[in-house]
């Protein structure tokens, strides 16, 4: 099923997004735009073309200290967390309208640093931005406490009451795979509930942060409530976390840095949050109709190239449909067609690094060299771009690293299966619990399963459907809230 993928020219950008390009590097504290002590610069690669265009600022400590400082006291003098929760809703609207006003010139500029479709920055990404935005400006003025009547006291002797209080001000750090979506998940929340926000975006991505940062200044938030360091993990991003005046870490990113910043937070008992890495099972039962969820599988798995915490990585088949599936999994990769970000027909990009695409390629040699077959793509085509054909892996077994370790590329490992008390097993057979999809026509045996697999969200006939009104957590080293509980939700689609 191989036809090697011969990748276009990536088309020109536009002149409005060359000028913000050329913008000189700086941070945004305390509601201006500022220079950094240390000058140290990262740049910024087109991951279509791995040509270089632009840099950003790598925060020193006293950049961030400087920005956790205007945090600090944002939060503390109650400029923003003693408006009325009317005019907190009123000012994310606002943003949410700014970002919907400059939706075109988002996305494209979203699409040259990811590497991204432009089709899907423009039709997924930033209108979820601009719905999460929304959607938390309600909150403000919806978040409230409750009235408790003591137990152990004479009915009438005591008011008692809990009253829901911001947390002060959170340091937030994000990844690279939904650079504007998983930077407004954080702030828009925290806006809501009356906290000050210090951003940290991921150095592979950082410029739809910045410009987030001027539509902040043009909304008017009062100075200091959204503070933004670009810069590296181990040296911002550790100083952030490390930082006695900050009060709560909310991290999005791979299990392994998660484990860290839990660590370093523990130092100064910090509340953190964590939403990690998956390896997510599709389990398909035999009365499927095949073509619908051979789409939905590819869809699942090579969407963003694979870059997505809940991808369906591993495909477990009944052993009646196995082979028809796969074959038409591959049929449905193939109309995954693989070109640079920005043209029009291009329904995968690139891979966001150098780094990552050789990774991914890393991953499918040592699935080969295990003893795996590549039953479609394998490739890394297209010159200078970090190109990665959709791939399916079969022949794969359970202790192989392909089924095991989160890729985060487009590469699918397929496995058969003959009952479900088996399948169940195999999809729990994993460090990860993230989220699962069932794909069936027999509700019963969807209801039964889903209760078996510890995943936080599983989806039924659908995959990767997430909305802000649901719970999106996980068990084991998926991450956690610092409520105890595993948090998930199941979503059937009839
Ligand atoms: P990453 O962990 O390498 O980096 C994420 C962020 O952490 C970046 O901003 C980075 O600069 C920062 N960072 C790195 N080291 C740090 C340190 N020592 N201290 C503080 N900050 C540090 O992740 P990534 O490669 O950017 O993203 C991919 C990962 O994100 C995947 O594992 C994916 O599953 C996960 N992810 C999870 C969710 C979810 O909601 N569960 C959503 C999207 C992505």
């Amino acid at each position: 099923m191989n036809e090697m993928t011969r990748i276009s020219a990536q088309p020109a950008y536009s002149e409005r997004v060359q000028s913000l390009l050329r913008r000189e590097p700086a941070l945004f504290i305390n509601g201006e735009w500022v220079r950094s002590t240390a000058e140290k610069t990262i740049p910024v690669y087109d991951p279509s073309t791995g040509r270089q265009i632009a840099s950003f600022v790598d925060a020193s400590d006293e950049d961030v200290d400087r920005a956790v400082q205007a945090a600090r006291t944002a939060f503390d003098d109650g400029r923003w967390s003693s408006l009325s929760p009317y005019q907190r809703e009123r000012l994310i609207s606002r943003l949410a309208d700014l970002i919907e006003a400059n939706i075109a010139e988002l996305a494209e500029l979203e699409s040259i640093d990811n590497g991204k479709p432009r089709s899907a920055a423009q039709g997924y990404d930033m209108p979820k931005c601009v719905q999460t935005l929304r959607y938390m400006a309600g909150w403000a003025t919806k978040i409230s406490g409750e009235h408790i009547e003591p137990s152990g006291f004479p009915t009438g002797t005591l008011h008692a009451y809990v009253r829901r209080e911001p947390i002060g001000v959170a340091a937030q750090i994000v990844p690279w795979n939904f650079p504007l979506m998983m930077a407004v998940q954080k702030i828009a929340p925290a806006f809501a509930a009356g906290c000050t926000v210090i951003l940290k975006p991921a150095e592979q991505t950082s410029l739809t942060a910045l410009r987030l940062a001027d539509l902040v200044a043009e909304a008017r938030f009062p100075a200091g409530v959204f503070n933004l360091v670009t810069g590296n993990g181990e040296t911002a991003g550790d100083r952030l976390v490390r930082s006695p005046l900050i009060d709560k870490v909310a991290f999005t990113g791979s299990t392994e840095v998660g484990k860290i910043i839990n660590r370093t937070a523990t130092d100064t008992l910090k509340r953190v949050t964590l939403e990690l890495g998956g390896k997510s099972p599709v389990i398909v039962l035999p009365d499927v109709d095949i073509s619908k969820t051979a789409a939905g599988a590819a869809r699942s798995i090579f969407a963003n190239a694979g870059q997505v915490c809940i991808a369906g990585s591993r495909l477990y088949a009944h052993r009646d449909i196995f082979d028809s599936l796969i074959e038409a999994v591959a049929e449905a990769a193939n109309k995954f067609k693989v070109g640079p970000s920005l043209a029009p027909d291009t329904m995968m990009g690139p891979l966001v690094s150098t780094e990552q695409r050789d990774r991914v390629m890393n991953y499918i040699d040592q699935g080969r060299k295990a003893g795996a077959s590549v039953f479609h793509g394998g490739e890394a085509p297209g010159g200078d771009g970090y190109f990665v054909s959709p791939t399916i892996l079969v022949d794969v077994k359970p202790e192989m690293s392909v089924v095991r370790e989160e890729i985060f590329g487009p590469v699918l490992a397929a496995q058969r299966y003959d009952d479900l008390d088996e399948v169940a097993a195999q999809a729990n057979d994993t460090t990860y619990g993230l989220a699962a999809s069932i794909w069936t026509r027999d509700v019963s045996a969807m209801h039964k399963l889903a209760a078996k697999l510890k995943a936080g969200m599983v989806w039924g006939n659908t995959n990767s459907a997430a909305d802000t009104s649901l719970p999106f957590g996980g068990y084991k080293q998926s991450g956690f809230d610092e409520k105890a509980a595993a948090t998930g939700s199941k979503l059937i689609r009839s």
